[in-house]
């Protein structure tokens, strides 16, 4: 028995050892993707390409495109170590979920709007919460910023929240895309995405979902996801209200 709890242990450490390796090759590839874009064409104005006063305008905007994406690789990687190290300050506050949506859901209209979606917010009834806002925000930001990125024009956004007994509840659900089957086990790792190609579209760093998962089980939540392709996608939450 002893012979073989060691082999265990050997595995077990062995794979962690490979997951590390694979974050550092993912990280530094994500670096390098928009570094590379940045340098290239920094380097393409110096070398002339200034003179042409619409080129400098276009390669300008991908400069700062990039730098934003940057930034936020960043800031992402930043929160999710300090979530993943335990090291994250919760100052928790009693919040009415009402107004706390109402407060947030302003600029995430905007988004929607501008994608010709419509955002809705369905409380049944008001009731108080005890969360930090700034981490609540960040779950809620997340999931919807996703499902306005992967949700065409004309389509629906749902956010409600509703209450049982010990629980809360918030459900982010879209009519967009959808998540293949065979994806859904994976979507909360970090870097994993369906499509490689929708996401830098929309900006995404692949870490949006991490944070999510890492932040719902820091409160001892629980979160699940069901999707059907081409109808759309539903993410649940469980928090326990005390
Ligand atoms: P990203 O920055 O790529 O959006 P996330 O961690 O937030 O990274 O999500 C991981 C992947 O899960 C996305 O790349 C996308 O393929 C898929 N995904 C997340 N939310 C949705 C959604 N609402 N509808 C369809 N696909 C989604």
């Amino acid at each position: 028995i002893g012979v073989v709890a060691v082999f265990h242990d050997l595995t077990a450490i062995r794979r962690l050892e490979q997951m590390r390796k694979d974050f550092v090759a993912n990280v530094s590839h994500e670096l390098r993707t928009p570094i590379t874009s940045i340098r290239g064409f920094s380097e393409t104005l110096l070398d002339g390409a200034m003179q042409d006063p619409d080129t400098c305008q276009e390669f300008l905007k991908i400069i700062l495109e990039e730098s934003i994406r940057l930034q936020r690789l960043v800031g992402d990687l930043l929160d999710l170590s300090t979530i993943e190290s335990k090291q994250m300050a919760m100052n928790f506050e009693q919040l009415s979920i009402a107004s706390f949506l109402q407060n947030i859901t302003k600029t995430l209209d905007e988004q929607a709007r501008n994608k010709e979606q419509t955002l809705r917010v369905e409380i049944k009834e008001d009731f108080q919460i005890r969360m930090d806002p700034d981490r609540l925000k960040q779950i809620v930001l997340n999931l919807v910023s996703n499902a306005i990125a992967y949700t065409p024009a004309g389509g629906e956004i749902r956010v409600q929240v509703d209450q049982e007994e010990k629980d809360w509840i918030l459900v982010v659900s879209d009519t967009g895309m959808g998540i293949p089957e065979e994806d859904l086990g994976r979507i909360f790792e970090r870097f994993y995405r369906v499509d490689k190609a929708r996401s830098r579209e929309s900006g995404g760093t692949g870490l949006g979902l991490a944070i999510v998962k890492h932040l719902v089980e820091e409160y001892e939540g629980e979160i699940k996801v069901t999707s059907k392709m081409g109808e759309g996608t539903t993410f649940t939450i469980w928090f326990s209200k005390e």
